[in-house]
C-alpha cells in the first residue's frame, strides 16, 4: 500500500521554483509524520512549502549537508536562504508561515515554550515507532519480515486510530465542506432541465420529498435522461410527481422507455412513463427478471427511494443494439455495479450513457450487489470505446468538449477516458490490497483500513461521508462493502472464510 500511500502526498524536489519554498523533509513511513503533512498542505493555501518524503535520492538532489539517520530521527525544513531547521525549531518556523499558527511560531522561539516545546518534540520524535509500529500503512515497502514480526495488529490499531485523531479536525471539516457543497448542488439542481447537444440530450434532476435526502446527504442526484428519443433510467415512484412536471413543461418526443439496470431509482416509472408516451419499454433479459417480481427492498431504501411497482408486459428484450431517432446505439454489457447492468454508447457522437456503471473515479460506500472484479472487467472494455461524453446516471457529465457548457457540481471537466483509467487504477490497487490482506490472513477489519490508509487524501476526506453513509443506510452501503464487494463469487453466498471473519472471526 506504500506506494499509493506516499504517492499521495510526494512532490518532486527540482519542481519549478521550489527553491523560494520551505522545503519540508518527512518520513513517508511514519503516520505522524504523515499526518502533520496532511495539516500542513491544509494550513498551506498559498503553497509556501513543498513536503518531500525522505529518500537517498530526494536528500542529495535537495542539499548536500542533509543525513539520511538524521532526517528520519527528526523533522528538516530547509528555508528558502538555504537555512537548516531542526526539530522543534523546524516546527516552529513552518508554524510561522501560517496566519492561524503564527502565534505558536513566534512564542516558540522564546523560553521557556522553546524549551518545552522541544522536550515535547523529542518525547514523540523518539517513541514515534513504538506507537507507529505498523509504519503508518506504507508497511508493504519497508522490509515486509521485519514488520510481520514487529506488527501485531494491536500496534496496526494504535497507529491507525492515532492516524485518525491526529486529522480528526481535518475529517470534520472535510466533511462540512462537502455538505455545504452537496447543498449548492442540490438547490442550483433542483427540478432542473439540462438540454445539450442541441437538444439530442436531455438531463431532467428528479426530486421528490424522501428522496430529496440522498443528494443532501450523499451527493447522488436523481436523474431521468432522454437521448435522441429514448428515456433511460426514469426514476423511482417517489420522483414520479417530479418527472411529471417535467413532461408537461418540455413535452419531449420519446420513442422508447429503456432503464440501465434493476436498482429502485432506475426502473420505478417504466410501466408509467411508457403508458403516458406510448412508448414500448426495453430491458435486459436480466434486468426483465429481476423486475418480475421486484423483490422486497430493505425498509430504509423502501422509505426514502420507493419501491418500484414489478414490471408489466409488454416489454421487449434488449438486443446488441437499439435505434435513437437519428442512430444507432450500441447496447453494451457492463456487470459490476450490479449484474444486470448495461450501458448505451453513440459510437457517431462519442457519447456513453454510463447509468452507473461508472459513479466517479473513487467511489468507496458501493452497495450490496456491486462486484468490483466484474467491474473492473467492464470498465477495461470501456476504455476501448472512443468516449467524449460520459453522462453518469446520477448526474454527473465528464467531458472536456466545448460544446457542452459549464455546469458546476455537473459538468466534471475531464477527458471520461482518464476518469476510468483512475477508476481502473484504483480498482486494481484496492484488489491487491485485499488480496495480499486474505493471504495474510487479517480480519476483514484491519484489511478494510487498510484500504484506507490515511496518506491518500481521499481516505480522510471522505471519511466523515461515508461513515454517515453507513450509519443512515444501516449498513448496506459502505467502506465494508466495498471488502467484501472483491470477493463476491457467482453463487450469491459469500466463501466461507470470509463468512466466519465477518461474523465474529475479529
Ligand atoms: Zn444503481
Amino acid at each position: 500500500m506504500g506506494e499509493y500511500a506516499v504517492e499521495d502526498m510526494a512532490e518532486k524536489p527540482d519542481e519549478k521554483h521550489s527553491t523560494a519554498k520551505y522545503r519540508v523533509l518527512y518520513d513517508g513511513q511514519c503516520e505522524i509524520c504523515q499526518s502533520c503533512v496532511a495539516w500542513l498542505r491544509t494550513l498551506d493555501h498559498e503553497n509556501k512549502t513543498i513536503c518531500l518524503p525522505i529518500s537517498t535520492e530526494v536528500l542529495s538532489m535537495v542539499d548536500s549537508r542533509l543525513r539520511m539517520d538524521e532526517c528520519l530521527r527528526q523533522l528538516h525544513v530547509l528555508t528558502p536562504e538555504d537555512e537548516i531547521h531542526v526539530g522543534w525549531d523546524a516546527v516552529a518556523s513552518l508554524a510561522r508561515l501560517f496566519p492561524s499558527t503564527w502565534l505558536i511560531g513566534v512564542l516558540g522561539r522564546r523560553f521557556p515554550f522553546r524549551n518545552a516545546g522541544r522536550l515535547l518534540y523529542g518525547f514523540v520524535a523518539t517513541n514515534r515507532y513504538s506507537l507507529s509500529k505498523c509504519r503508518g500503512g506504507a508497511c508493504r515497502v519497508a522490509k515486509p519480515e521485519t514488520v510481520r514480526r514487529q506488527a501485531r495488529l494491536g500496534a496496526f490499531w494504535s497507529c491507525y486510530t492515532m492516524g485518525f485523531f491526529i486529522r480528526l479536525p481535518l475529517v470534520l471539516w472535510a466533511g462540512i465542506k462537502a455538505a455545504i457543497q452537496r447543498t449548492s448542488i442540490f438547490a442550483r439542481t433542483y427540478h432542473q432541465r439540462l438540454d445539450l447537444l442541441n437538444g439530442k440530450l436531455t438531463i431532467l434532476f428528479l426530486n421528490g420529498v424522501l428522496p430529496n435526502t440522498v443528494p443532501l446527504l450523499f451527493g447522488e442526484l436523481f436523474t431521468a435522461i432522454i437521448y435522441d428519443g429514448i428515456a433511460i433510467d426514469p426514476g423511482s415512484p417517489k420522483m414520479r410527481r417530479s418527472l411529471a412536471q417535467h413532461l408537461r413543461r418540455v413535452k419531449p418526443k420519446i420513442t422508447k422507455v429503456v432503464a440501465t439496470h434493476a436498482h429502485e431509482e432506475h426502473v420505478g416509472n417504466l410501466n408509467w412513463l411508457s403508458e403516458v408516451s406510448g412508448a414500448p419499454i426495453y430491458v435486459s433479459e436480466m434486468t426483465a427478471r429481476f423486475l418480475t417480481p421486484f423483490k422486497k427492498l430493505p425498509w430504509v431504501r423502501a422509505t426514502i427511494i420507493g419501491q418500484p411497482p414489478d414490471l408489466k408486459q409488454p416489454f421487449h428484450l434488449l438486443g446488441e443494439t437499439i435505434d435513437g431517432d437519428s442512430g444507432r446505439l450500441e447496447v453494451i454489457a457492463t456487470p459490476g455495479h450490479c449484474d444486470d447492468h448495461v450501458v448505451l454508447y453513440d459510437p457517431k457522437e462519442k457519447v456513453l450513457l454510463a447509468g452507473d456503471a461508472f459513479m466517479g473515479s473513487y467511489f468507496a460506500t458501493p452497495n450490496p450487489d456491486v462486484d468490483s472484479r466484474k467491474w473492473l472487467v467492464s470498465l477495461e472494455r470501456l476504455m476501448e470505446l472512443d468516449i467524449e461524453i460520459l453522462v453518469e446516471g446520477h448526474g454527473h457529465i465528464h467531458t472536456l468538449r466545448a460544446d457542452v457548457p459549464d455546469v458546476p457540481g455537473v459538468v466534471i471537466r475531464e477527458n471520461p477516458k482518464v476518469g476510468i483509467s483512475q477508476k481502473l487504477d484504483y480498482l486494481r490497487w484496492l484488489r491487491e490490497q485485499i488480496e495480499a490482506g486474505f493471504q495474510e490472513q487479517l480480519p476483514v477489519r484491519v484489511i478494510e483500513a487498510s484500504c484506507f490508509p490515511w496518506g491518500r487524501r481521499t481516505s480522510w476526506e471522505s471519511c466523515a461521508s461515508d461513515e454517515c453513509i453507513r450509519l443512515l443506510s444501516l449498513g448496506h452501503f459502505s467502506r465494508t462493502e466495498l471488502v467484501r464487494s472483491f470477493v463476491r463469487t457467482n453463487s450469491d453466498p459469500l466463501p466461507t472464510v470470509y463468512e466466519i471473519r465477518l461474523s465474529g472471526g475479529e
